[in-house]
């Protein structure tokens, strides 16, 4: 692994003697391949012959948790249980928040591995755990693996970039040096812990969260899932990817929702997306045009949400520019007005946003594409940008599998202007980008996207 992915929280001597394991606090990266923090553990442990506790907390408390997120989540958690057991590595699952079900772990471990989270939420949950090692166990040392972006966010830039052409020279440069591709270790002591597990299968039953968001009968979550839709991405769609940006075609990956949960890494989708250009599989400009999207697009997100801590504060998301535009059309008169419940109901005059709007309460998941134009309608139809942004980030977060995400953020503060520029000055949008439904006949054959949003 690249040096520059670890970073030390507290250091602490290593000692033998002082833990029974080695610990590995799984949480954002729910992946057994391509996981660095895992394979850390396992070097670690094997130089002390130790064995290796996988710990992982499934916490309700989460933002906009429900079934649809969680089933997805179990998904995948079940096929992280099965390969680690066969690899001979402890996996253990617990209900709760982690500042109280991480405790008994911590008694006996002599050093606590974990992989970084990037929103709010998770920092502070890591923050809470890292306070309670400080207070009651001073000689764990705490290490932390940045692995869910390909180059560690702090080492591209340290601070809020601009927009894409800022980041891109700066991740371009360095992104060689972390392509750090490694196969897992082999742990060598594989000595079975003595703590009580529970069966995942039990968990889909009794887990309490909002049923109102029912599971994705489209998308099941796993690595096994991951693979299988790389796979086919790369040798069925990948070649035509420069025509993505077309609902219809249903030419883009949908690994988005496995790269939220870490089911599967953005380095293994790179590694293979590489490969298959070097082989020349794959025409290098398609190849490319797809790497800006998971690479470059992708961790200016992380960008986003590391240095604008209000990323998520309607009053915080978007340029001076931005503001200054929405403030002058505040009181622009809107034709049409819908409510939060109308649009659920798909009860909208427009038929493209109540396809995308299926699309989305049905399968978890929508076109880029559609995503933009979804945005830029609920603006056009909200009496304030700013209900219009909390409606747009509510819906967003509880319906898309691969919600609650950096790119969440960023994507819908790119409809407020945000890594964006400004455009002609118009009614109602000022001069923020506007979208509309003649631009999606005449660039596209939409009605390719509303014959398939209809058929599901
Ligand atoms: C209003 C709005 C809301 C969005 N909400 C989310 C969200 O909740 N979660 C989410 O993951 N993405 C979100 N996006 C970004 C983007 O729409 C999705 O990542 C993409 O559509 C996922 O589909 P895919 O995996 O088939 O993409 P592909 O085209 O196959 O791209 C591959 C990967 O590249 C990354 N990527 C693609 N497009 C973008 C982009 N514009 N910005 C950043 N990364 C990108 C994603 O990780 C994606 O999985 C949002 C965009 C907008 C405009």
């Amino acid at each position: 692994m690249n040096k520059n992915r670890i970073e030390i929280i507290k250091t602490a001597e290593l000692s033998i003697d002082k833990g029974e394991y080695v610990l590995y606090w799984m949480q954002q990266s729910m992946r057994v391949n391509y996981n660095h923090a895992l394979n850390y553990a396992i070097e670690r442990a094997n130089e002390s012959f130790l064995p290796v506790l996988v710990y992982f907390t499934i916490d309700t408390a989460f933002p906009y948790i429900n079934k649809r997120s969680l089933f997805f989540m179990l998904e995948g958690l079940e096929e992280v249980k099965e390969e680690l057991t066969n690899r001979g590595i402890n996996f253990i699952i617990e209900i709760g928040n982690v500042k109280d079900t991480i405790n008994k772990y911590l008694k006996h471990t002599m050093l606590l591995i974990t992989d970084k989270g990037y929103l709010r939420y998770q920092k502070s949950i890591r923050e809470e755990c890292f306070g309670l090692i400080d207070k009651n166990y001073p000689n764990i040392r705490i290490v932390m693996i940045d692995q869910d972006v390909i180059v560690p966010v702090n080492i591209v830039s340290q601070k809020v970039e601009y927009g894409a052409y800022t980041i891109r020279p700066k991740i371009t440069k360095m992104y060689l040096d972390y392509l750090d591709f490694h196969n897992l270790k082999e742990v060598e002591n594989k000595t079975k812990l003595n703590y009580q597990n529970i069966d995942i299968k039990f968990l889909y039953s009794v887990i309490n969260v909002d049923d109102s968001v029912f599971k994705s009968e489209v998308f099941i979550g796993g690595y096994s899932q991951a693979k299988k839709i790389l796979y086919d991405f790369i040798n069925n769609k990948l070649n035509y990817y420069l025509a993505s940006s077309d609902p219809g075609l249903d030419l883009t990956s949908k690994l988005s929702m496995y790269l939220h949960f870490g089911q599967i890494s953005s380095l293994e989708i790179l590694e293979h997306v590489l490969q298959a250009i070097s082989n020349k599989q794959i025409d290098k400009n398609a190849g490319d045009s797809f790497i800006e999207q998971v690479l470059i697009r992708r961790e200016l997100a992380y960008n986003y949400v590391t240095y604008n801590k209000y990323y998520d504060n309607f009053l915080f998301i978007t340029e001076s520019w931005a503001y200054k535009t929405m403030n002058e059309h505040a009181n622009d008169k809107k034709e049409y007005i819908y409510s939060i419940s109308e649009m659920i109901k798909l009860k909208t005059h427009d038929i493209y946003f109540n396809a995308a709007m299926k699309e989305m309460l049905e399968t978890g998941y929508m076109h880029n594409y559609m995503r933009m134009y979804w945005a830029k309608k609920i603006i056009e139809w909200t009496p304030t940008f700013e209900e219009a942004y909390n409606i747009i980030v509510l819906l967003n977060n509880k319906y898309f599998i691969d919600g609650r995400d950096a790119n969440s953020y960023a994507g819908i503060a790119w409809c407020f202007g945000k890594h964006d520029r400004p455009w002609k000055e118009r009614n109602i949008f000022g001069k923020l980008r506007y979208m509309n439904d003649k631009g999606l006949e005449r660039k596209f054959d939409i009605n390719k996207y509303i014959n398939r949003i209809n058929s599901l």
